[in-house]
């Protein structure tokens, strides 16, 4: 076992950062009159997707912010949502507009996305963003990556010349992720479903980042001693329990940082929303 394995606390160091956002709220309130406001787009009834505009909101009302949620039927049209993102793009109360993905199958998402102002796209999904992110410009970054990269710095982690890897490849965990290790002058990997025997690119990482959504995917034997594991996945497992891709019993033996699920990379996607938020609302304020 490792000595001295530290956890990664995303809730503790989420608190932290939301308190931070909830006083630079008063301090734009009192200097411009003018309140961060968020809005989100939520189609249809997925409990996941439900439960976690639900804990958005909480953090917003938390924070100061003022928030709206769209709420909008399964069998939604893509003219309908265009709509309302035109509106929330023009509506001087709103600062940042968040679609809560996954959206149904007759929904042209990328569409959608490209529809949001960049400077109201507190996800960082917008390609204006991505493209900033990718060539080490300034923008908004997916707030996932983002928070996991704030939980390193807390813990003075430095990713300078590790070699990490990344596990799972999509737009929103994967991608940006990797593009801010590269950014941050690591070596990086970056694995998916169809990468052949993930072991041996895992089991050599510095640090192992993973956003799969398989439950154990990550097992003792993938990792070396020391590593830092930071597990970005959240899985219902059949005992009802939320749990991440990482074997986190045994493979915590063996780490020198690990995140938890729950209380790791959750609290800190959320704290990173308020931030993007109470930014894009500075910035607004500073234009008018
Ligand atoms: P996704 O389904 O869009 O992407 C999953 C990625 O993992 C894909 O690139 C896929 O190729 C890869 N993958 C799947 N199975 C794999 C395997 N067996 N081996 C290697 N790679 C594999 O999912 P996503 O939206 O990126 O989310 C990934 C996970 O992260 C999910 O569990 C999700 O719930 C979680 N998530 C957590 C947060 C958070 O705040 N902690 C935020 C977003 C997503």
């Amino acid at each position: 076992m490792v000595k001295n394995m530290q956890i990664l606390d995303g809730k503790a160091l989420g608190k932290k950062i939301e308190e931070q956002v909830a006083s630079d709220v008063k301090v734009l309130k009192k200097s411009t009159g003018h309140t961060p406001g968020l809005a989100v787009i939520l189609v249809g009834s997925d409990p996941a997707s439900q439960a976690y505009v639900g804990m958005k909101k909480k953090a917003c009302d938390r924070a100061g912010f003022y928030s709206v949620t769209h709420e909008m039927p399964e069998d939604i049209s893509q003219g309908a949502i265009e709509t309302t993102i035109q509106m929330m793009n023009q509506n001087p109360s709103i600062d940042g507009i968040l679609i809560q993905l996954p959206l149904p199958p007759q929904i042209d998402t990328t569409k959608l996305l490209e529809l949001v102002a960049p400077n109201k796209d507190v996800d960082g999904f917008h390609p204006y963003n991505v493209g900033r992110l990718n060539t080490g410009l300034d923008g908004f970054v997916p707030c996932t990556p983002l928070g996991v990269m704030e939980l390193l710095a807390e813990y003075g982690i430095d990713p300078k010349g590790m070699d990490a890897v990344v596990v799972g490849a999509s737009n929103i965990v994967g991608k940006p992720m990797a593009a801010l290790l590269l950014n941050a002058n690591a070596t990086v990997q970056v694995t998916h479903i169809y990468t052949n025997n993930l072991k041996a690119h895992t089991k050599n990482a510095d640090i192992v980042l993973v956003g799969a959504g398989v439950i154990n995917l990550i097992k003792e034997d993938m990792v070396k001693e020391g590593a830092i594991i930071i597990d970005i996945g959240i899985n219902r497992a059949d005992n009802g329990k939320l749990v991440g891709d990482v074997d986190f019993e045994h493979v915590s033996k063996k780490a020198s940082f690990i995140t938890p699920v729950p209380g790791g990379v959750g609290p800190m996607t959320i704290a990173m929303l308020l931030k993007n938020t109470l930014r894009a609302a500075q910035a607004h304020a500073k234009e008018s």
